[in-house]
């Protein structure tokens, strides 16, 4: 994939500029009609889209087929825009005035992203914002540049004004580039917490409307009355689905009590037996980590939690480590310090950190000790706990007995604390606001029509 140039990103900023004008004049309905088109052809390239997701990025064939589900939801999501774009009106703030609030496009948008969902994340952003009529410029992940080619030879069959998408590709430099080009008016991001501090920081001093989605450390709390042979279903999915490379990966489970010694039994059994291999075998149920880099920055945190005091319950860094390709079985750390790195950094990979504690209580302090506050999940028969920890804990998204709580496109991906930058989330209603521009409008009219005259007529 060849990495865009400056004067690449200029031709993109001027190709969105000079579409703004007569993209934002195609009604609304017909925009929503473009993304109803859009919709019928990701649906016919389903397959192409999760074979790509999969040979790039490396997830099970089974999970890439959820992910461009999720990706087509957005675009589902985003068809609703003329009604989710609608403005308010009320009449007679004063005598014969009335206020009226309408959305405008705000320009220029910008989406750069992660290498972990290479067909959704992208999604999260540029059919919502076309749908309000803005023109947008994605950089997808350096690591993961080709699944969107498929996705935009879709856009391209839409005949779309020329400009309204762009994509570019590159890495650090072409960031930046975004971040301080005057033609960009607001720039989304998602990706590791140190990049989206940095690109909030500089895309909010440049003057553009910013949202900066970061890393994450997701906690799954266990009760007693927890529902094992589920909880472990949950638990196994949510830590080892796409080799623990998502931003909502259940990473910590914290039990209570006697959770402890129902859950790790099962829970150990079930995560020695995935299948390790190729994402493309149906059969996999454990791919490979994106990278050799990554694969060493994992081992390398495996043992550290070990010299940090953990026990090794259960060890990934067996045969399939060994063999060639970027596999890694595995690992669950038991025993961990809640002040350990294991429990502190964001790992990315296929590791549990497992923690004991007695009470709800020090659950939840547990969980609020993070400095992230993405996902958490709760998973117990007892309405009265759920109750108090959907109430006092300290993260976004909140699954009771679900792993990965993941809104679906028409709720708001809302993390907290370090794990977003900004105030707007993405998708959901939160999408049609950070990507339109309020007016109101206070009117009066002097001509006759106004007055007082009969309305409430006696019958
Ligand atoms: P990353 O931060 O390395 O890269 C993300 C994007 O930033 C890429 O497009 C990359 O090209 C660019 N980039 C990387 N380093 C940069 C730098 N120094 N300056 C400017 N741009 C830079 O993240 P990643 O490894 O691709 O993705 C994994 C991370 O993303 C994890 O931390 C994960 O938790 C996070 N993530 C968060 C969410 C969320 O919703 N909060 C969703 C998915 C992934």
């Amino acid at each position: 994939m060849p990495l865009s140039s400056g004067a690449d990103l200029d031709a993109a900023v001027a190709a969105a500029r000079a579409a703004l004008p007569e993209w934002r004049a195609v009604s609304v309905i017909e925009r929503a009609r473009r993304l109803f088109t859009l919709r019928q052809s990701l649906d016919a390239r389903r397959e192409d889209l999760a074979r790509s997701v999969t040979t790039e990025m490396g997830k099970t064939i089974g999970d890439a087929r959820a992910e461009v589900a999720r990706m087509i939801e957005m675009v589902e999501a985003a068809c609703a825009i003329p009604t989710t774009m609608q403005g308010r009106i009320l009449e007679d703030v004063s005598r014969n005035v009335d206020a009226e609030t309408v959305r405008q496009p705000v320009g220029v948008c910008a989406a750069i992203v992660p290498f972990n969902f290479p067909a959704m994340v992208p999604f999260w952003f540029l059919p919502f914002a076309i749908a309000c009529g803005n023109s947008f410029i994605l950089k997808p992940s350096e690591q993961v540049p080709l699944t969107q080619q498929i996705a935009f030879e879709l856009l391209d069959e839409l005949d779309l004004p020329p400009g309204v998408v762009n994509l570019v590709n590159g890495g650090r430099e072409i960031v930046e580039g975004i971040l301080d080009h005057p033609g960009i008016d607001a720039v989304s991001f998602v990706g590791s917490a140190p990049v989206a501090r940095i690109v909030y920081e500089r895309a909010a001093k440049a003057g553009k409307r910013v949202q900066a989605l970061g890393g994450a450390k997701n906690h799954m709390v266990v009760l007693p009355d927890a529902v094992i042979d589920k909880t472990v279903d949950g638990i196994i999915g949510s830590a080892f689905g796409a080799a623990g490379q998502r931003c909502m990966a259940g990473s910590v489970v914290v039990t209570v009590g006697e959770a402890h010694d129902k859950l790790m039994p099962p829970l150990r059994d079930a995560a020695a037996n995935l299948r390790v291999g190729d994402g493309l075998d149906e059969d996999t149920q454990l791919g490979p980590v994106v990278s050799e880099q990554a694969k060493e920055r994992i081992v390398g945190a495996i043992a550290r939690g070990v010299e940090q005091g953990a026990d090794l319950a259960l060890d990934g860094r067996g045969p399939e480590e060994d063999s060639a390709g970027c596999f890694l079985g595995a690992t669950i750390l038991d025993g961990v310090e809640p002040d350990s790195d294991a429990v502190r950094e964001e790992i990315f990979g296929p590791v549990l950190s497992v923690i004991a504690v007695d009470s709800l209580d020090d659950a939840i302090d547990t969980v609020n000790r993070s400095r992230f506050g993405n996902g958490v999940s709760i998973f117990t028969e007892s309405g009265a706990s759920v109750r108090r920890f959907r109430h006092e804990v300290q993260a976004g998204m909140v699954g009771v007995n679900i792993g990965v709580a993941a809104p679906v496109a028409f709720f708001p991906f809302s993390g907290w604390k370090d794990s977003f930058l900004g105030d707007l989330h993405a998708h959901g209603t939160d999408a049609v606001d950070f990507y339109t521009r309020k007016k109101t409008v206070t009117s009066r009219w002097f001509s006759s029509g106004q007055g007082t005259g009969p309305y409430f007529v006696e019958s």
